[in-house]
């Protein structure tokens, strides 16, 4: 099984590559998706996260990621409480499915935080989704994100330069949709080539 990671800044177009890459065919597993489901209402990581942040990040009974965000946003040591509830429960989940995967698979790992987290060396390739600062702030907010909110989830990421230091594959997302089909098919093209000498 080769193992990849998809990583790239907020706006990228990370998502996007992804959900082409398991149209081609990959096995793909969205990091962002599992950090959802691990704190979702009847899991333990719900009671965790309620125990330490109370019931003030809660809207209609379930953890509302905003105001949780809001909170750790700024403040340094309940981030990392958060994240020391989260990451643990993520890995084990991904290895789950990662357990469930056959050897001939292409898996695909959707993860933002790669380089922050020193994420790299559980993976065979690495590719790199990168657009221009503007273009990445247009569609986010075209998304409907707010401004402030765009750039403060910037500022909290590391830069382009450092993600394209440990890349294997770079994907320029700056085109149009179809430009990144393409771009995606050649990589995945690739891949196939890696995990036939893997
Ligand atoms: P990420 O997962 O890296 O944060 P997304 O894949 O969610 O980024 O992309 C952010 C937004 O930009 C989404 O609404 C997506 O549909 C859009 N988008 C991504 N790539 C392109 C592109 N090449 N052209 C136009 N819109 C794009």
């Amino acid at each position: 099984m080769l193992k990849v990671a998809l990583t790239g800044g907020i706006g990228s177009g990370k998502s996007e590559a992804g959900r082409i890459f398991q149209e081609l065919g990959a096995t793909v597993i969205d990091s962002d998706e599992i950090s959802r489901e691990v704190i979702e209402r009847g899991t333990e990581g719900f009671d965790e996260v309620i125990a330490i942040f109370g019931d003030q990040v809660l809207t209609n009974g379930n953890i509302d990621r905003k105001k949780l965000g809001e909170i750790v946003f700024s403040d340094k040591l309940l981030r990392e409480k958060l994240e020391q509830i989260i990451h643990p429960k993520v890995k084990q989940r991904f290895d789950f499915l990662v357990s469930q995967a056959s050897d001939s698979d292409i898996l695909i790992n959707q993860i933002p935080l790669l380089v922050e987290t020193n994420g790299a060396s559980r993976f065979d390739k690495v590719i790199v989704v990168t657009a221009p600062l503007e273009k990445r702030f247009e569609r986010l907010h075209a998304k409907g994100m707010p401004e402030y909110e765009i750039k403060r989830r910037m500022d909290s990421q590391v830069q382009d330069s450092q993600r394209l230091a440990i890349a294997d594959y770079v994907i320029e997302n700056n085109g149009a949709k179809e430009e990144l089909l393409r771009e995606v098919e050649k990589i995945f093209d690739r891949l196939k080539v890696d995990a036939s000498n893997h």
